[in-house]
């Protein structure tokens, strides 16, 4: 995109990943009890959002909407944001399935998003930033318009050794961060190639939203980092990512604080996590006000869109990009 020409879109994404599936990830043992974990993230986001006129993407885990979240779920799209596929069960290593297996997991999750808001997702995300060519093309014969689990990041490296080394002291799961040809993706929206995902194949309609990195470092720019490396690493990576579109994920785990919420302490080396609430808003409060003045916040469908054709971009009197109305949720 040539900068100055448009103004640049950002597609602010939460996965919603329970206290369970996080537990799971460290190799710690959970029960599958209700928590009340959308009652305590979604008012923080829907208010954090709210305030930066932010129309966001929220991947859910099909088989944690239950109770009360069915309800925050509608709220969420009452409060103009797009509800996407995070898998039904959260598993690791999904590509590894057959593909009836996928389907399943996939259509499970579908049916509980459906059910509570009568929306069908249009993106995707794969626990564990891997994908393949089977899963993508079931996205596709699916209607899926994006998935957005391609990271394509340096960070995978050291994140791989942290969890080889993890599994050796616990029954940890086996969290992937993709695999190492993704560190050759695009950075930016792109549509991949059938055999080898982080080639680009312009004829393909399915658009892929990699997770955003810096330029040439190729550092991750997501809640995570903005936690663990605070404001000047967000102020110095928003410089960097000035004129290009941004997909910054964020984890529903972001907004939660020792000092508020009731986090197990098995959980206390997930990096970021032992901040005050107060401090980690603060930090997403300043990093998204810089974001508004040089992007305008979309959902990823809308995103996905304004890269699926090239014919829908162009330019329109705010400054901003005109895209399809459909299959976006308005
Ligand atoms: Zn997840």
């Amino acid at each position: 995109m040539t900068a100055g020409a448009v103004r640049p879109q950002c597609a602010v994404q939460v996965d919603m990943d329970s206290f369970a599936t996080l537990l799971r990830y460290y190799g710690y043992p959970s029960d599958d009890a209700p928590e009340p974990f959308y009652d305590l993230v979604i008012p923080r986001l829907i208010e954090l959002f709210n305030e930066h006129k932010i129309r966001a993407t929220v991947f859910v885990v099909g088989s944690e909407v239950r109770g009360s979240a069915g309800r925050w779920l509608r709220e969420l799209i009452t409060a103009g944001h797009e509800i996407a596929n995070h898998s039904h069960t959260h598993p690791y290593g999904m590509t590894r399935w057959s593909p009836q297996a996928q389907e399943q997991e996939l259509i499970a999750a579908e049916q509980a998003i459906v059910s509570w808001t009568g929306n069908r997702p249009v993106g995707f995300r794969n626990p564990g930033y891997d994908v393949d060519e089977p899963l993508l093309a079931l996205l596709e014969s699916r209607g899926y318009w994006y998935d957005s689990s391609v990271f394509p990041t340096t960070l995978s490296i050291p994140i791989r050794l942290m969890q080889i080394w993890t599994r050796l002291r616990r029954q940890a799961e086996h969290g992937t961060m993709g695999r190492l040809s993704f560190l050759r993706a695009p950075r930016q929206p792109y549509r991949p190639a059938a055999q080898s995902l982080w080639r680009v194949d312009p004829a393909r309609p399915l658009v892929e939203l990699p997770v955003a990195t810096l330029p040439m470092s190729r550092l991750p720019f997501y809640g995570t980092a903005v936690l663990s490396w605070g404001s000047a690493y967000a102020a110095a990576a928003l410089r960097q990512l000035r004129s290009e579109d941004i997909v910054f994920v964020m984890h529903a785990v972001d907004v939660l604080g020792p000092d508020q919420d009731q986090i197990d302490p098995r959980l206390n080396h997930h990096p970021g996590i032992r901040l005050p609430v107060a401090r980690k808003l603060a930090l997403f409060k300043s990093m998204f006000e810089q974001l508004a003045q040089s992007h305008l916040f979309v959902t990823s469908c809308a995103l996905a869109t304004a890269h699926r054709d090239s014919a829908w971009q162009h330019e329109i009197s705010d400054g901003s990009r005109a895209h399809a109305p459909a299959p976006c949720a308005s």
